[in-house]
């Protein structure tokens, strides 16, 4: 970095993180002429919990995110890999606890929450919510009603930044981009997700203009012509939300889900009729991963 070259923009604190953004300048050799490169970079420093939640080593069957760590003790004769999964910390309040072990469905002590950019387009805000909600059943398996929840943040609340580590936020940019994406910020002691903005770019909606028209065009006039109506979109969008918001729940593309069915159920009009949207959902998220063996009580709940 050229320090010369280099400024700090500006400084936000909030109770739980401090943050820094910089235009920093650094060079890069290009034909053996040094070319300068400024850079907009933020850094973000998190307070973290006093106590890091227990972490859970990853296992190479269940398609989470991990974090690498590296374990020696004077006994080993080299150091072993370790990989903790990316997970949010829910758990029961202490009054349910008995209830949750029971196996009765319980609110989490502390529920995800995602907040819509209100950046975001009117027409797009309920669909991207439902989106966020569409996760709801899957956290009923895991013990917990009202697991997650999504709202627009409220108008009154000056403090109300995206930056804040304390609010994860859907934001929205008026970019050119066709995509989306799902980061998280994580506690490198436990594999704990602290936070997550998903990233998500005006054009995302050329990429599913495209495989609409194409997968879907040929059996339904509604995915055909330039421009879709805005219900028909929205659905795409309320997917293209559930997509980003189950990364940021700690889970990878699940890329071999379509093993779990033998390739002549997959030629069996029987079968695909009544699968089909599953193994559509199954291929967009890893919904199967964490819940291999209750894909058929999911079905119906999916289906919606
Ligand atoms: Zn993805």
């Amino acid at each position: 970095m050229k320090s010369s070259l280099s400024y700090i923009e500006g400084v936000k604190t909030f109770p739980q993180n401090l943050v820094v953004k910089s235009q920093l300048t650094t060079s890069v050799n290009e034909g053996g002429v040094d070319l300068p490169v400024t850079l907009g970079v933020t850094t973000n420093i998190v307070l973290l919990s006093k106590t890091p939640m227990k972490p859970r080593i990853s296992d190479q069957r269940v398609g989470f995110f991990n974090e690498k760590h590296w374990a020696f003790n004077d006994r080993q004769q080299k150091m072993d890999e370790k990989f903790f999964i990316t997970r949010w910390n829910l758990e029961p309040k202490d009054e349910d606890k008995e209830k949750y072990l029971r196996g009765e469905l319980v609110e989490p002590k502390k529920p995800i929450v995602y907040y819509i950019d209100p950046a975001t387009p009117k027409q797009w805000r309920e669909k991207i919510i439902a989106g966020v909600y569409d996760w709801q059943a899957a956290f009923e398996q895991a013990g917990f009603k009202n697991a997650v929840i999504a709202k627009m943040p409220d108008e009154k609340d000056e403090d109300f930044d995206i930056d804040d580590v304390r609010y994860s936020v859907i934001t929205y940019a008026a970019s050119p981009k066709s995509n989306a994406m799902g980061p998280s910020v994580v506690d490198p002691r436990s594999g704990e997700i602290i936070e997550a903005d998903i990233i998500w770019w005006h054009n995302v909606m050329t990429s599913l203009q495209e495989w609409m028209r194409i997968q879907i065009g040929p059996i339904d006039p509604k995915a055909r012509g330039n421009k879709f109506s805005d219900e028909y979109m929205g659905e795409a969008i309320r997917f293209v939300s559930s997509h980003e918001v189950g990364h940021t729940f700690g889970l990878k593309h699940n890329m071999g889900s379509s093993f779990a069915f033998p390739v002549e159920s997959l030629r069996s009009k029987e079968f695909t009729d009544k699968m089909g949207e599953l193994l559509l959902l199954s291929w967009i998220m890893p919904v199967t991963t964490m819940w291999h063996s209750r894909k058929m009580e999911l079905l119906p709940s999916l289906q919606k």
